[in-house]
Order: C-alpha cells, then structure tokens, then sequence
C-alpha cells in the first residue's frame, strides 16, 4: 500500500450539491491533511448556478469548517478548486471544461489523470460520458475513471442501459460505482474475521452457523428525500445494494488472494447462489412496513411530497438463502426501515448451539458474534462460561473489543477511504456490473411479487415509529425458532 500523493484532475458534476458539499469536499480535505493531495491535484466543481471561483472558495471552506481550526491551510486547500458553470446538456460548455482541464493539468502538473465524479441525478451520466468523450475531455497521456453514485438503475432493465451507456465510453476497470457501506472500516474487517482467524474460518459454515442476520436500521425518517424515496422504497434503497453487498461477503467462499479480481468472482459465486424467489416464497419469506406517526412524529404519508395513500415501503425484513455448500439451509435474516428505535448497522453471526448433554440443568445460549458497524465499529463475541460460585451454574458472558477514540480518528470516512481508492485504481471496495445484474434480477422478483400482490391501503401504516418494525418482522424469525438479537 503507498502512501504518497496523488496526482488528478477532479471533475465533479453536480458541484453544488448535496453530496458534494456534506461528502466529497469534506473527504478531500480529510486527504489532503493526511498528504494524500498536497500540490498536485485540482477540482472543477460544476453545475448550473452562476458562481464565481471565489464564492465557490467560500462554499468549500464552509464544507470543510467543522474539520480544520488552520484557516491558512483551508485558504490553500480553498485555493485548489475551479467553479464552471456549465449545463450537461449544452456541448458548448464541455469546451470550455476542456479548455479549463487542460489548463489545470499544467498548472498543477497533473500528467493528464482525470477523476469524474457524478455525483447528480443517473439521468444524465449518458449524456456526460458522451461528451467527455465526444468533446476530447477524456486524455490520451493520464488514466480516466469515472465515479457514480446510487441509485444504479431502478431495476435490472435500467441499470443495464446506465451500465451500457457508461461502458460505451469508460471500460469496467474505470467505472467505480460507489456503495459507501463498502468504505466502512467494519465492514471491510469481516474478510479478516473470517479469513484471518483459524477459530471461525474452520466454523464459518452450516454445520456451526445457526443464522446470520443484518440489520440497518435509521432512526430518522424520509426527511427532504421523500420525492425520490417514493419512487425507490426501503427494497431498491437499502436492500440492493449495501445489504446484498455485507450478505456476499458473509457468504462467499474464501478468495485465491486478497486481489479485487479474486473477491469479486467469489462475491459474483455468492450472488449466483442466492435463491431468487418466486411469488409465493416471496410471501412466506419478506416483510414490508410503513411507519406510522407516534410520539409526535409524522407517518410516512403525512410527510411532504409523500402520497397520501402511499404504499411504498419504508422497512423491509426478509429471510434469504444462499445455495452453495456452506450455506445451504443456514437462514440470512436481513432487516432495513426508517424511523426504527436507533441508528445501527449491525451484524449477528448466531452459531448453534451446544446440545444440553453435560450441563444438563443449565441454560446454554447461542454463541454469537457480533459485529458493530455504526454508530459505535467492534466486535463482541457471546460466550458461555461459568458463573462464578461454589455451585456449578453457567452463564453467558459478553467479550469486546471497541474501536479507542484514537483509531477512530484515524478511520478514514467511507467517502474519503473511497475516493482514495479510485485515485489509486483500486476496484476492490466497489460495486461490479455483475455483481449488480445478480443483484437486480434477486431484487426484481421480490419487487414484482409485491407490485402483483393487491395489497389494502388498510395494510400500512403497520409499524410505529422508534419501534423495531412491524411485528410480521419478529415472526418471520419465530416462525424458524430464531428470534433478533439487536
Ligand atoms: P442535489 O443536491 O439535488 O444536487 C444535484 C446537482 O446536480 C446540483 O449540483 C445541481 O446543480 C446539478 N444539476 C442538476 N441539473 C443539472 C444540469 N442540467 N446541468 C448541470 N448540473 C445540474 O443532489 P445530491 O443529493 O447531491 O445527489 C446527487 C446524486 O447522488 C443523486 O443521484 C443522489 O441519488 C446520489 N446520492 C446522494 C447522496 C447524498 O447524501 N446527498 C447519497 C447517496 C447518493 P444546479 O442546480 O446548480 O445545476
């Protein structure tokens, strides 16, 4: 792994944006402080709005304001960033854009390496991509990679003709499509819990594992996105892509090396083993909610630019099966929502349990091993041990290991960690096209049982808010034997 600086040109389309401004800014200054970038790189930032370089300065220092107190540093940080107005519909901009990139490269000295970020709506990356080749933006001398954000498509149809209108120009190898719970720190530690421990490699399979089970769940509600929530739903947001991401990587087998090649043929393997469902099993095996409004919170349908008689689904529960010979009949709970009790990504491996053959009048519980991913990164294993006493009880007993304030200030943000690994051309940490057509045509099915299922108004809301989904969710585990351990 090298540590030295980066050498690039960033175009990022969507300048003022959101994400821009509350993610990508942030993460490039966290690399720049950490020598990342230092003389050689620069940033166009572009979008419609008529701002000038020096307003778009004053955007950025704000973006930046909570991590530096060196106003020096932010200036000089500041100083690296380009505004260019510009419509991405309009070719006459893309020349100037050139113009401008071709200029900065010199300046910064940036050997002709270009980042394009699209970090805006996916209706218009075809036509970007188009004109950053069309218009020569694209460079003969540096390396071209494209970065794009969720949402990739809205079923597999869609995704395919974004990834055939991005592959028309960039080749897989340059597209970087982001999924950031692949940037955090947690979620990259479960290949080295699992292939880097003898204890649970040798047990990782169905003849130790009873059930895993994945929650995210959010504490806070649609908020301002509820225009796009209503045409994507709990299912296309969170199940997709960061649940069928943390799945594959419980569920693959062991990669010839720990090369980007080699983790995605078996992540691809793990995806290609996942029972796609029909309407029926769909039914038997996934749960959808809505919240309703509680303890002075608004239900879904009563929030702005939400239906009233809405029937998206804010929480999805679902029990998957992965058919390959370590997983076959081990159940995949996975649970996602909105407006659940508390913000939490969280992973429960739950190991069989011991038969009652020795200590027959004790009560043995499950080992599980839990991995916290946010809010608080660690690993916590339950055990079984005995009580302390003269009489012979045993008891379950929690052991923990919990990120130090200082490794948390060294975790690098999941956009920071990310962005450094397009810049190095490290795919590893992102989403492959193929892994993302096993993953639609899995979505799909569940999607179009539930479109084909004439579900009543009457049905939502069923969960109130702070609560952790509806009770269908708990009885889907119940059903098995099993219940939730978070
Ligand atoms: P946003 O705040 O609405 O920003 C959209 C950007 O696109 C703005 O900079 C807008 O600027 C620009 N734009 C729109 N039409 C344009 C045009 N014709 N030509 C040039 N620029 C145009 O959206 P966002 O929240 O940043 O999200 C951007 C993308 O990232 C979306 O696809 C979203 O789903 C995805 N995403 C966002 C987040 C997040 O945390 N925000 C998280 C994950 C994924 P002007 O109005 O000035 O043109």
């Amino acid at each position: 792994m090298n540590n030295t600086e980066q050498q690039a040109l960033f175009i990022i389309f969507g300048g003022t944006g959101d994400l821009a401004q509350r993610k990508l800014y942030p993460s490039l200054f966290n690399l720049y402080k950490r020598g990342y970038l230092k003389n050689h790189f620069a940033v166009i930032g572009t979008a419609r709005r008529p701002w000038t370089d020096e307003h778009y300065h004053e955007v950025i220092k704000e973006s930046i304001a909570d991590l530096s107190d060196d106003e020096e540093k932010a200036n000089d940080f500041a100083s690296h960033f380009y505004y260019q107005s510009h419509n991405v519909n309009d070719t006459n901009h893309y020349v100037t854009l050139r113009d401008l990139a071709d200029k900065l490269d010199e300046k910064y000295g940036l050997c002709g390496n270009r980042l394009y970020y699209l970090a805006m709506s996916p209706r218009f990356f075809g036509t970007i991509c188009e004109h950053l080749k069309t218009q020569e933006i694209i460079t003969k001398n540096g390396y071209n990679r494209v970065v794009v954000e969720k949402p990739f498509g809205h079923d597999y149809e869609s995704a395919k003709a974004l990834d055939d209108e991005i592959g028309s120009v960039f080749p897989e190898r340059d597209v970087f499509r982001i999924d950031h719970y692949l940037g955090k720190e947690m979620v990259q530690n479960i290949l080295a819990v699992r292939f880097g421990n003898s204890m649970f490699n040798a047990m990782w399979n169905n003849r130790y594992i009873s059930n895993i089970q994945i929650t995210l769940s959010e504490a806070l509600g649609v908020e301002e996105r509820a225009g796009y929530y209503e045409t994507s739903g709990a299912l296309r947001d969170m199940v997709q892509n960061h649940i069928l991401q943390i799945v594959t990587l419980l569920t693959m087998n062991a990669p010839v090396s720990y090369s980007a090649e080699d983790i995605s043929r078996e992540k691809i393997n793990a995806l290609k083993s996942l029972k796609v469902y029909n309407a029926d099993e769909v039914k038997k095996n996934f749960v959808r909610g809505q919240y309703g409004s509680d303890a002075g919170l608004k239900a879904y349908r009563d929030e702005d630019q939400v239906a009233s008689d809405s029937m998206t689904e804010t929480f999805v529960a679902g029990k998957l099966a992965v058919e390959n010979m370590d997983f076959a009949g081990v159940p995949i709970y996975i649970r996602t929502g909105k407006r659940m009790k508390e913000k939490a990504t969280r992973i429960d491996v739950v190991f069989k349990q011991m038969p009652v053959v020795v200590f027959k009048d004790s009560c043995l519980k499950s080992d599980v091993l839990t991995i916290n991913v946010d809010p608080e990164p660690g690993i916590s294993i339950q055990l079984n041990t005995k009580k302390v006493g003269q009489n012979f009880d045993t008891e379950s007993i929690d052991i923990g290991y919990s990120l130090s304030d200082e490794q948390k200030a060294e975790m690098p943000e999941a956009y920071e960690r990310l962005i450094l690994n397009a810049l190095r051309g490290e795919t590893m940490n992102f989403a492959r096209w193929d892994e993302l057509s096993y993953s639609w045509k899995f979505l799909d099915s569940i999607r179009k049982a539930w479109d084909d299922e004439d579900l009543s108004v009457d049905a939502f809301p069923n969960y109130a808010c702070k609560t952790m989904g509806p009770k269908a969710s708990d009885e889907l585990l119940e059903k098995d034997g099993n219940h939730w351990e978070f």
